[in-house]
């Protein structure tokens, strides 16, 4: 049986009609952009999260670099971020100027609260955590910290739709929560699309001023801003897909439910809930140290899976320019040789899962 990491096709056969019907309604409309289908997906995703507001932006990189130049983050300054994250969350902060400062993950890959501290100087303005592969970071401690020491708190949210800390939703703890909804996200579009979530009414309207060219009315330009809405199709069908999220989270939560109870493989390490935290499991991700030898296994059996990531954005090209060597991030480097997801999605059939299992246990 051939599985591949990631099956999105499967995600828009489940409600096909809805998607359908939806994408023919908004294409019949005459209204293509910044419509009545963006501000219902705002008002709806809002109040799902337990945010005052949601602004609907073209992509989670624009979320991210947008909440920083919003909060007026750039040139001179420092802004914490974990060193395992995908790139864009790095690149939010330095497409502004802003210098990254790494921080170790903890073992459940996100940040590690307790190495924080050690990293404030006085140039430090923000803590952008991630909440990686769908898990809730500690935000007790990550909050208490930003608060202590007067840093704004931005959370990349682009793996962790629905996922919680102590009860309260990710996107909900700091200044800004940035989401991406690229389609491969637990909450995809068919398509580029992100979005905001802020409490603060003046911060939404900076946001919502920024990604219309800085106008907030019509050829009146306020700032310099950009193009980054997001378009009543991607919206109309995000809406669609978010009347359906619980289920969709409550599925990806019983197939890791299965990979935890049923793979039992001393050469594997499972991934681990911290008390408080849940995860949506956007990733399914092991660790190995003969990592190669089990991708070309896997392989052989027709299984697909994905390193997130191969290569920690310090030690990348892009980031060569501030220096860091192998060796300066430990734990991430360690991480980043021997992470392996396998395959969790929408849609994946008992007989996919048992597949999963019997080989990684063979293994
Ligand atoms: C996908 C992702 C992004 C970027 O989102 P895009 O919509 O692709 O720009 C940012 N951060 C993390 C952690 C992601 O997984």
């Amino acid at each position: 049986m051939k599985i591949m990491p990631n099956r999105m096709d499967r995600g828009f056969e489940m409600h096909q009609k809805e998607y359908e019907e939806k994408a023919l309604q908004v294409l019949r409309s005459g209204w293509y952009v910044l419509g009545q289908e963006v501000k219902g997906f705002e008002e709806e995703f809002a109040a799902k999260m337990g945010a005052a507001h949601c602004v609907g932006l073209a992509s989670g990189l624009d979320a991210l670099w947008i909440a920083f130049r919003v909060l007026g983050i750039g040139a001179g300054d420092q802004v914490i971020v974990q060193g395992n994250t995908y790139i864009a969350s790095v690149m939010g902060i330095s497409i502004n100027g802003a210098t990254p400062v790494f921080v170790e993950p903890n073992e459940f890959y996100n940040m590690d609260p307790g190495r924080i501290e050690e990293k404030i100087t006085e140039r430090t303005k923000a803590i952008l955590v991630t909440h990686l592969y769908g898990q809730a970071s500690k935000m007790d401690e990550i909050v208490a910290l930003a608060k202590k020491h007067g840093l704004r708190l931005v959370e990349d949210c682009a793996q962790s739709h629905l996922a919680a800390y102590e009860g309260q939703m990710t996107g909900t703890f700091g200044d800004v929560g940035c989401f991406s909804f690229y389609p491969s996200k637990n909450l995809g579009a068919f398509g580029d699309a992100g979005a905001v979530l802020v409490n603060d009414d003046k911060l939404a309207e900076d946001f919502r001023v920024f990604r219309n060219y800085g106008s907030e009315k019509r050829y009146y330009n306020k700032v310099v801003g950009t193009n980054s809405r997001l378009d009543e199709l991607q919206a109309g069908l995000l809406r669609v897909r978010l009347s359906h999220l619980e289920e969709i989270t409550r599925e990806r939560c019983e197939i890791a439910k299965r990979y935890l109870e049923e793979l039992h493989n001393p050469r594997l390490l499972l991934p681990e809930v911290q008390p408080g935290a849940t995860s949506v499991w956007h990733q399914f991700v092991v660790r190995c140290q003969d990592r190669e030898e089990l991708i070309a296994y896997l392989n052989e059996r027709e299984i697909g899976t994905i390193i997130h990531y191969p290569i920690p954005p310090h030690l990348s090209e892009a980031y060569g320019y501030l220096g860091h060597k192998e060796g300066f991030l430990p734990i991430t480097e360690q991480y980043a040789e021997q992470v392996l997801s396998i395959p969790i999605y929408s849609g994946m059939t008992q007989e996919e899962q048992t597949c999963v299992i019997e080989a990684l246990n063979q293994f």
